[in-house]
C-alpha cells in the first residue's frame, strides 16, 4: 500500500478540495498620470466644493469669453477652454466662429434656450437637476450625441431606461436612438411601442413620425403583426399542452382503475374496502363516470354516442403507450395492438404523433407510468 506525505503536495490536495481559484482580473490600463501617481478613478474623490465652484463659475460667467446664442433670443456665457476641453465638437466650433469684441459667437439651434443652460452647465461640473433631466430629456440627448459627450449620453439612456421613457416620448425617443447611435435605447424603446402598440399609435409622436417617415410606421407595423402572432402562437401551444396534458393524466387514471381499482370501481378481483382516503388521481373522478357509462351505454359502437366514443379514444391511446400488453389489465389492450398492426400508414403516423406529444408534456422520454400498468 502506497502511503500519502499529506505535506508532500500541498497544491494536489487543494485541488481535490475544490475548483482552483481564478486569477483576478486585469486591473485598468496604467496612464501616464497613473505612473506619475496622480490618483484615478475609482481612487479619486472630488469634493462638493470644487464641483460648486465649477457650478458657480458658470452661473456667474466670470471672465467669460463665449457668448452661446440659443433659438428664442437667449444667450448662455461659456469659457472657451472649459467647454472646448469638455466637447470635442465645441472645439472645432470655437475655432471656426466669429469673435465680437471679447467674446467668440457660437450659435445653437432647434432645442429650447433652457435646454442649453442645462448642457453647458453639465460641461462644466457633470451636474443636473433631475427635474431638468425630465424635462429637457429629449433635447439633453440630443445635444450630449451632437457635441460627442459620451457621459451625459449615457446619463440620458438611463434616465430613459429607468423611468423617463413613456408612451408620450416612446416614438420620439425610438427615432433619436436610431439617429444617435443609441442601439440599446433603440431596442428598448421598439419593445415599449410593440408591447403598447394601442396607446402608442394613438399619441401625437405616433402621428407626426407616419406623416414624416411612412416608411419606418410601416417597418414598426409589421414588427407589431409578427409580434401578434407569435402571441397567439404562444397561446395556441399553450393550450395544446394543456390537452395534452390532460389526456397524460387520463391515461395515468385508466391505468390506476384497471389496476388498483379506485374507491368502488376497479378489477372484478379486487375487494373494495369501505372508508377508502380519497383518490389522489384528479382525472379519475371524471373517467369513473366515463367508465360507468361506457358499461351501461346501449350504443356502445365506434361513432355512435359521444361518450362511448371517447372512451374508445382513450382505450386506443393506453394501447398505444402501454408497454406490455401480455400482462395489461386495461381492458382491450390488447386487441388494440393487434389492430393497430393492420392500420393504415396515415392513421398509424396521426396517432404516433399524438403518443409521442402526449409523453413529451410530462418532459420524459419514456412514461415510466405505463410500463408498470400490469401491476406486477
Ligand atoms: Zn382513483
Ligand atoms: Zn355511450
Ligand atoms: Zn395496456
Amino acid at each position: 500500500m502506497v502511503g500519502i506525505d499529506r505535506n508532500s503536495d500541498d497544491s494536489s490536495l487543494n485541488a481535490r478540495a475544490g475548483p482552483p481559484v481564478a486569477p483576478p482580473l486585469p486591473g485598468p490600463p496604467m496612464t501616464k498620470w497613473a505612473r506619475k501617481g496622480v490618483p484615478q478613478g475609482a481612487d479619486c474623490c472630488v469634493s462638493t466644493t470644487a464641483i460648486d465652484l465649477w457650478d458657480r463659475l458658470f452661473d456667474e460667467g466670470y471672465k467669460a469669453d463665449v457668448r452661446i446664442h440659443t433659438d428664442d433670443g437667449g444667450v448662455v456665457y461659456a469659457h472657451a477652454w472649459i467647454v472646448s476641453m469638455a466637447s470635442p465638437v465645441m472645439k472645432g466650433m470655437l475655432k471656426k466662429s466669429k469673435r465680437k469684441g471679447r467674446y467668440q459667437v457660437l450659435s445653437i439651434g432647434g432645442v429650447p434656450h433652457d435646454a442649453v443652460r442645462v448642457f453647458v452647465r453639465f460641461l462644466y461640473s457633470s451636474r443636473y437637476q433631475n427635474q431638468d433631466m425630465a424635462e429637457f430629456i429629449v433635447p439633453l440627448l440630443v445635444l450630449s450625441h451632437s457635441f460627442m459627450v459620451p457621459r451625459l449620453k449615457q446619463i440620458c439612456e438611463q434616465q430613459l431606461e429607468q423611468g423617463l421613457l413613456n408612451m408620450e416620448n416612446v416614438i420620439d425617443i425610438f427615432q433619436l436612438a436610431l439617429l444617435c447611435d443609441a442601439p440599446r435605447l433603440g431596442f428598448i424603446s421598439h419593445r415599449m411601442i410593440v408591447k403598447n402598440f394601442k396607446d402608442v399609435s394613438a399619441t401625437e409622436g405616433w402621428a407626426a413620425m407616419k406623416q414624416s417617415f411612412p416608411l419606418l410606421e410601416k417597418e414598426l407595423l409589421e414588427c407589431v403583426i409578427e409580434e401578434d402572432n407569435r402571441t397567439k402562437e404562444r397561446i395556441r401551444r399553450k393550450n395544446e399542452r394543456k390537452i395534452y396534458l390532460q389526456l397524460y393524466e387520463a391515461m395515468e387514471a385508466l391505468v390506476h382503475i384497471c389496476r388498483d381499482g379506485c374507491q368502488t370501481i376497479g378489477p372484478h378481483d379486487k375487494v373494495f374496502k369501505k372508508d377508502q382516503p380519497p383518490c389522489s388521481f384528479e382525472a379519475c373522478k371524471g373517467l369513473e363516470l366515463l367508465i360507468r357509462h361506457f358499461a351501461g351505454c346501449k350504443l356502445r359502437v365506434p361513432g355512435g354516442c359521444i361518450h362511448c366514443k371517447r372512451m374508445w379514444q382513450l382505450l386506443e391511446l393506453h394501447s398505444r403507450l402501454c408497454a406490455d400488453s401480455n400482462v395489461c389489465r386495461v381492458p382491450l389492450c390488447r386487441n388494440f395492438k393487434d389492430r393497430i398492426k393492420k392500420q393504415n400508414k396515415k392513421d398509424e403516423t396521426k396517432w404516433r404523433i399524438l403518443a409521442r406529444k402526449i409523453l413529451r408534456t410530462k418532459t420524459i422520454g419514456v412514461a415510466p407510468f405505463f410500463t408498470s400498468a400490469c401491476g406486477c
